[in-house]
């Protein structure tokens, strides 16, 4: 089995829409490499989460190509993210669990998520060392101070981070200033986000305004500005040989035909996500 060298963090902006990433022009996260507009293989958080831990990142909606010709050479993609050699597919088999192949060539494996729906108790906690739903939802910052490195062992680190999820709140903004849209906020006090989105129905039009609408999608590209000064003290705090993937584990409907979130949504605007990789030095 080839040995990776580079350690890996692979971080989520969850719910960020493409649009909005591009819109924040992330200076510090550009610096990773070009920005790509990529599509998520799910509408909402647990099973995208599934996907990337699969190894699959979010895909490029490739044409004229078979699906399993795309993924083992999105697969093979992972040597150049683990500074490895050799690593083939059928080492994959048959669990098909990144941390746990992560773990198999030697790394240590971390999870930090900000949803309740990724908590340690669901099957995704798999192939871990160590794997902590964080007591706040939107505190990237938090996680760094949770994070080392071993000279002598490389790590995974998945960084679930919620400031971009509705209500696109940063952490030190009061939870009353929060925005209020009657029943969404509901469910996610009680849900845990598990279904945040849906149809608007037309008798409840009136809380969301298209006003509102919009300033709902400037707090998330208001979120992502912030993130990237975050991201700056991450690179900060990384040895040598990191390779940090960027991306999202789907998109966000702001009032495009009548939707409103994630989840049990059925709409472009919903797959659109971010993806920006590279190693720093
Ligand atoms: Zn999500």
């Amino acid at each position: 089995m080839p040995r990776g060298h580079n350690n890996y963090i692979l971080v989520v902006f969850d719910s960020c829409r493409y649009d909005s990433f591009s819109r924040a022009r992330p200076n510090v996260i550009r610096k990773l490499g070009k920005v790509e507009q990529r599509w998520s293989y799910a509408t909402w958080t647990a099973p995208s989460h599934y996907n990337l831990l699969m190894g699959l990142m979010p895909h490029k909606n490739p044409r004229h190509v078979y699906a399993s010709d795309y993924y083992q050479t999105d697969f093979l993609r992972f040597n150049e993210r683990l500074g490895s050699t050799g690593l083939e597919f059928r080492s994959f088999i048959p669990r098909l669990s990144l941390p746990v192949l992560l773990q198999q060539l030697g790394y240590r494996t971390h999870a930090m998520v900000s949803l309740p729906v990724l908590n340690p108790a669901t099957p995704i906690n798999t192939g871990f060392d160590t794997f902590e739903l964080m007591p706040k939802h939107n505190d990237m910052r938090a996680m760094l101070r949770r994070m080392s490195f071993d000279e002598h062992q490389p790590c995974f680190y998945l960084l679930n981070v919620g400031e971009t999820h509705y209500p696109y709140a940063l952490p030190g903004e009061p939870e009353e200033k929060w925005p209020k849209i009657s029943g969404v906020h509901g469910v996610f006090k009680h849900l845990d986000e598990l279904v945040v989105g849906g149809k608007i129905r037309a008798k409840k039009s009136r809380m969301f305004s298209e006003s509102k609408l919009a300033e709902l999608q400037d707090r998330q590209v208001e979120a992502v500005r912030y993130l990237d000064r975050v991201v700056e003290e991450l690179f900060d705090l990384v040895p040598d040989d990191t390779y940090v993937t960027i991306t999202s584990d789907h998109g966000e409907l702001f009032g495009e035909d009548g939707y409103f979130g994630h989840g049990p949504v059925h709409h472009d605007k919903v797959m659109e996500v971010p993806f920006v990789e590279g190693k720093l030095r």
